[in-house]
């Protein structure tokens, strides 16, 4: 807790918010910086303060993550954004930008995905906003498939040719889209 009196500046304020972040780990922001590739918006946000999930915040996710093509929204389950945030920090790029190649998805444009496209499951776990595609630029995607894997925090897909992985927060699995042998040999 932080009192101020009269006397005290806003420069001592700011340390001794620092202060309390560095002694507290569990007080610090977390946050996300996404580029949606379908929609071209941009969202950086604190979505977290502490073990809190801040409402807002997840409410403008939810609107960042919608299903493109449809406009519906959906309510994501928000250990999701923990592991993004967590996957930044594993390839060396805490905080770092994600491009967001899919995010919640309507059955129907599941079904319409389905059939215009190879690899796309009947009851995948975007239809549940339990789920995203992406890519980070600058990080090699297979890099970042591997920095996925050692989180072992769900379920991850790499889709090499398209260049992205899934990430869902569904049970711990991994698959490999239409994969070269030799490109995962060294699992
Ligand atoms: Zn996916």
């Amino acid at each position: 807790m932080l009192f101020l009196t009269p006397s005290v500046g806003a420069s001592t304020e700011l340390r001794e918010v620092s202060s309390q972040r560095t002694s507290s780990p569990d007080s610090h922001d977390h946050l996300l910086l996404l580029y949606n590739t379908h929609t071209d918006e941009r969202i950086d946000i604190v979505y977290r303060r502490g073990d809190a999930y801040i409402p807002d915040a997840l409410a403008k996710l939810d609107f960042f993550l919608r299903d493109h093509r449809t406009g519906d929204v959906r309510h994501f389950d928000p250990r999701l954004y923990d592991i993004l945030s967590d996957l930044t920090k594993s390839v060396g790029r805490p905080g770092g930008e994600i491009y967001i190649v899919c995010g919640y998805r309507t059955s129907s444009t599941n079904e319409s995905l389905r059939a215009h496209t190879t690899g796309v499951a009947k009851n995948s776990l975007h239809l549940q906003a339990e789920a995203v595609d992406l890519r980070m630029p600058g990080i090699d995607t297979l890099k970042l498939r591997k920095a996925a894997l050692a989180l072992a925090r769900g379920g991850v897909g790499y889709y090499p040719h398209s260049d992205f992985i899934h990430l869902d927060v569904g049970r711990v699995r991994q698959w490999c889209f239409d994969c070269p042998a030799n490109l995962i040999a060294s699992d």
